[in-house]
């Protein structure tokens, strides 16, 4: 047996001067914020940290700015009404100013009591106001007048729209159990309304934006712990890995970013994986440009170092990864002792050395060492951070997720001070009141049976499969989506939206025209940030809180003792919310309660005022035998987030009940509440005594009658009925996590039965982009960065965050440049598998001279010279379509406009990128579901003819591509163990009932269950 001891035979200049940054400053007491004179200060928030520079919020109420020196008033009176940005996911914290004589919105700045974002933004937070103030924004519902895309519309009352609306959806739920009808959302930003919506209604109608986003990192952290997502404790952190340039313009941008400097300041490393030169990467410690799709390979290089020289926590590693059920399938031949695991597992990754990692990703081999050794020192102080990035541009990109978590489980670094973090921890999701079952029946448009353990919707695929002849759809919501722009493929896209036999009724939600909107057949205006409620929680430290977006006007009205009925008297124009919308809809899906949808937003009995749900049990009505029932009274928004507040945040009502406050008053007065500062680890639990009579336990999984709920194990049932609560580690039971094992699964059966027994283990997959599947002039293009200033597609209507960046060209690094023969400025024709299109290069060292990048969010685009996009970030274009071969030809840039602000008449910028999603083809991960971003294409000098921003796309190549990556599915119809959809134990977003799970019966016509397995 190899020695544990460890041994560390790395020496080298740079490891060295890695070694001589000064070390963490560790206070007692938590982070503190020195002020310029050194005075160190605790801001009275929830957590004790913030900043001085913010109004108290004792003075919200009357809020003076303009005092000269000498005491006198020359300025504005402010109501200060706190929400929520909902410029990215972070949720962070804004305070409206509503100047009290104009009664209008001024600005927005930082909420300084809020825990996540502690009084700070980006400059996305404050361009709130370019967006409610847009003279380009969406005022009034709308209905298509002409043809689909021709651009005719018709201004209609809310409740001609309404009615419409609903009445599509109840002949279909009565007709068809509501399986035409669906809701397709890019962001959520709120946590479960909509989803309780949909489970009213009984449909399995839920898409998402995951599988264009997110579902490699999903994936690959769900497989190795049942929880798809990470939350870094950076604040706390020695060593800090990136996978991207999320410092930056990560996933939870501020708030990950505020804590990184925190940790940075007391002597944190940072190292990027970045195959640019991003500002993150830039003031990094350690800059490991890896050719894209090659991280796992240099990850489980640094794996095989802490392996290899004993540098793991190896305590940790018995007790908690399910090493025995690996020994007990895959290497029956050894002893089924912890020792012979050890000796197996450095078998494994063996031929992951230093060398083979800096080969396959051209990163020195001295960084990569340099990268082991940190991660060896940080141990449980190692956090990192992967989410869109590799995991997604690359085809096995989930892998990046998995190798990564393979560091932190192999150092012990979960659960720990400055370690890795599962969201749901540090997360706080309220409780839903009254909330439906979940479908009864299962949506096979959205989660075909190709994908069993996709995460989740295959939504991009949705064109395809309409395509195909799969289904079609009646009544189609697009939320915060804008399909045609955002997706890859996009002419698809425009294909399915001007087929009325395949999409009856569009209904584009939106604050704000895009392309998907200009093909609806309603465009219903929904507020922005400050003019909707929501409540949404986000991972954003080591904390969980609660943030509450709420429209400000109608908490200044309401605290200036104004009429209103809804959020359509207190928005511009008829501007609504989207909970009051959806509320009022199904009032009108089901009128009479006759379908059992109506009860589920009617207000609690004996509600008669806002807040009053909260004194009834789980928002069901209240049985009274001696009283006739009143009749049913809608639910309104104070209802229902009366009932939340109360019922479902521990520590609120004892904090509201302090201030005189209901909760309700209390989160429309301050905007956040922190649950805890000190979540706990939920696997190291202690399950109760109580909770283990007559228990037993099987291969580590502990079962008793009293278990099945909550937190715990996934593992079937037994057949005598006891269910798992927990896992005995060492004699003590303990909650363990929630995979069917009940502990980490390095050795993941999930895969191994669905058909990817060869993927069981954390492992490397090459990318679809790999050199070696590049053919002759190819080069791998980066689609997907993004920028800090940027919010994918709906960051249009910001006009300083336009003028800041509006354009993408080609970054090109100087050596292909030049044996290219082009400069900056020049136009080069990039031609993908399925078109083309035009847009001048950048010619930048900041770039690996075998790759070429175009950023994301630019390239927005309008048929209308008159409107239909923000005027200030689309060009004006024309598309042609011959048969399945479309073209768009750029007829003029953003040129200055006169409106009611008049700086739309300074615009000086007139290029606004080029679309390059829409010459995409897709390229669904065959076990994620993941959209891989990186295109395979060929770089040429602009042909003759040539204009900066030509595209030209052939759909039927697009679809004959798609039908190539879904022959490399392997179905549910031929790999399930079970006769079974998807593994039950894996998450989805709106989860049907037990028996939608189930396969029709063999021999029925089921998606997937020919083709696949090429
Ligand atoms: S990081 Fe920026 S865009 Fe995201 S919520 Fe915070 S302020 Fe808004």
């Amino acid at each position: 047996m190899p020695s544990r001891e460890r041994k560390n035979t790395i020496g080298s200049h740079l490891l060295e001067a890695l070694r001589s940054r000064p070390r963490r400053i560790v206070s007692d007491a938590g982070p503190r914020y020195a002020s310029p004179d050194g005075h160190r200060t605790r801001f009275p928030g929830p957590s004790e940290i913030g900043l001085d520079s913010h109004p108290p919020s004792e003075q919200w109420g009357d809020w003076r700015e303009g005092r000269s020196a000498d005491g006198r008033e020359h300025g504005r009176r402010f109501d200060l009404v706190p929400t929520l940005c909902f410029n990215c996911e972070s949720a962070c914290g804004l305070l409206a100013y509503i100047d009290h004589d104009t009664g209008a919105v001024r600005k927005l700045e930082g909420n300084p009591l809020h825990p996540g974002s502690r009084g700070r933004n980006c400059a996305k937070g404050p361009a709130t106001h370019n967006q409610i103030t847009d003279p380009d924004r969406l005022l009034y519902p709308l209905r298509r007048a002409g043809a689909r895309g021709a651009g005719e519309w018709t201004r209609v009352s809310w409740d001609e729209a309404l009615d419409d609306i609903a009445a599509r959806i109840r002949a279909d739920i009565v007709a068809t159990q509501g399986r035409h009808v669906v809701y397709h959302v890019g962001r959520p930003g709120e946590d479960g309304f909509t989803s309780r919506v949909l489970q009213a209604w009984g449909i399995d109608g839920h898409n998402s934006h995951t599988n264009i986003c997110s579902s490699s990192a999903r994936a690959g952290y769900a497989f190795w712990m049942g929880i798809d997502r990470p939350s870094p404790d950076f604040a706390e952190a020695d060593v800090i890995l990136l996978l991207s340039a999320h410092l930056e313009t990560g996933h939870y941008f501020n708030p990950h970013a505020q804590r990184i400097v925190e940790a940075r300041a007391r002597g944190c490393q940072v190292a990027v994986f970045d195959p640019r030169l991003s500002n993150t990467a830039s003031g990094a410690d350690l800059w490991l440009p890896s050719y894209p799709g090659s991280e796992a390979a240099v990850l489980l290089a640094v794996a095989g170092h802490l392996i290899r020289t004993g540098a793991y926590d190896r305590d940790f590693v018995r007790r908690w990864w399910n090493w025995e059920a690996y020994l007990r399938a895959e290497r029956p031949d050894l002893p089924a002792t912890f020792g012979a695991f050890e000796e197996a597992l450095e078998e494994l990754y063996a031929e992951y050395t230093f060398a083979f990692a800096a080969e396959e990703s051209g990163v020195p081999q001295e960084r990569i060492e340099a990268l082991a050794e940190m991660v060896a020192r940080a141990g449980t102080r190692f956090s990192s951070y992967n989410w869109r990035s590799a995991g997604a541009g690359n085809e096995g990109g989930w892998q990046v997720a998995r190798c990564l978590m393979l560091l932190h489980a192999l150092t012990g670094s979960i659960g720990t001070k400055g370690g890795f973090w599962p969201n749901t921890w540090t997360k706080h999701v309220a409780p839903q009141p009254h909330p439906a079952p979940g479908p009864s029946w299962w949506q096979d448009l959205h989660m075909p049976g190709e994908y069993p353990l996709a995460f989740f919707e295959m939504s991009y695929l949705l064109p395809h499969l309409l395509k195909e002849g799969r289904g079609t759809i009646d009544v189609y919501f697009t939320r915060v989506y804008n399909p045609v722009w955002t997706n890859p493929d996009g002419f698809s896209w425009l294909e399915a939206l001007t087929d009325e036999s395949k999409i009856g009724c569009h209904v584009a939600l939106t604050p704000t025209w895009s392309e998907s909107a200009w093909f609806a057949d309603y465009v219903l205006p929904m507020g922005h940030s400050s003019e909707r409620h929501d409540v949404q929680s986000q991972e954003t430290g080591r904390a969980q809180w609660i943030g509450f977006r709420q429209p400000v006007m109608r908490t200044h009205f309401e605290r200036t003792g104004r009429p209103f009925r809804d959020t359509r008297d207190v928005n511009p124009g008829e501007v609504w919310e989207e909970n009051e919308f959806w509320i009022e809809l199904s009032w009108r899906i089901d009128p009479d309660g006759s379908l059992g949808i109506r009860r589920y937003f009617e207000a609690p009995a004996g509600a008669g005022s806002p807040g009053a749900a909260a004194s009834t049990a789980g928002g069901r009505p209240q049985a009274d035998a001696t009283a006739q029932p009143p009749a049913p009274r809608k639910m309104t928004v104070d209802d229902y987030y009366g009932y939340l507040f109360e019922h479902g945040v521990p520590g609120l009502p004892a904090a509201a009940a302090r201030e005189g406050l209901t909760p309700l008053a209390y989160m429309r007065r301050y905007g956040s509440f922190e649950v805890t500062a000190e979540p706990v680890a939920r696997y190291l639990e202690e399950v109760p005594q109580e909770q283990l009579v007559d228990a037993v336990t099987r291969d580590g999984v502990v079962y008793a009658r009293s278990g099945g709920a909550g937190y715990g194990p996934k593992a079937d049932r037994l057949a005598d009925g006891r269910s798992p609560v927990g896992v005995d580690v060492d004699g003590r039971v303990l909650r363990g996590w929630p995979t069917p094992s009940g502990r980490l699964e390095f050795y993941s059966p999930t895969l191994r039965d669905w058909g990817w027994p060869e993927y069981a283990l954390p492992t490397y997959i090459r990318s679809h982009v790999h050199r070696s599947r590049l053919a002759p002039g190819e080069v791998a293009l980066l689609p997907n960065f993004r920028l800090p200033v940027q919010i994918h597609t709906r960051s249009a209507n910001s006009k300083w965050l336009d003028e800041i960046a509006h354009t993408n060209p080609l970054w090109m690094h100087p050596q292909r440049a030049a044996a290219l023969g082009v400069r900056t400025g020049d136009l080069v024709r990039v031609t993908t598998h399925i078109g083309h299109f035009v847009l001048p290069v950048w010619v930048t060292e900041a770039i690996r001279p075998d790759i070429v990048a175009c950023s994301h969010h630019f390239g927005r685009w309008r048929t209308d010279d008159a409107g239909g996009g923000n005027r200030g970030l689309s060009s004006v274009v024309g598309l042609e379509r011959e048969g399945a071969r479309w073209s768009m030809t750029r007829k003029h840039g953003v040129r200055p406009y006169a409106s009611n602000d008049p700086d739309t008449g300074r615009i000086w910028w007139s290029d606004v990128g080029v679309h390059q999603n829409i010459a995409f083809e897709v390229h669904p991960d065959p076990v994620s579901g993941q959209h891989c971003w990186h295109q395979a294409v060929t770089v040429e000098y602009a042909r003759e003819g040539d204009r900066n921003g030509d595209i030209a796309v052939d759909t039927d190549k697009a679809h004959a591509s798609y039908r190539e990556w879904m022959a490399k599915t392997r179905p549910a119809a031929r790999h399930s163990p079970d006769r079974t959809r998807r593994p039950r134990w894996l998450p989805r977003p709106l989860d049907p009932q037990d028996g939608a799970y189930a396969l029709p019966a063999e021999g029925a016509d089921v998606a997937g269950a020919t083709d696949g397995d090429a």
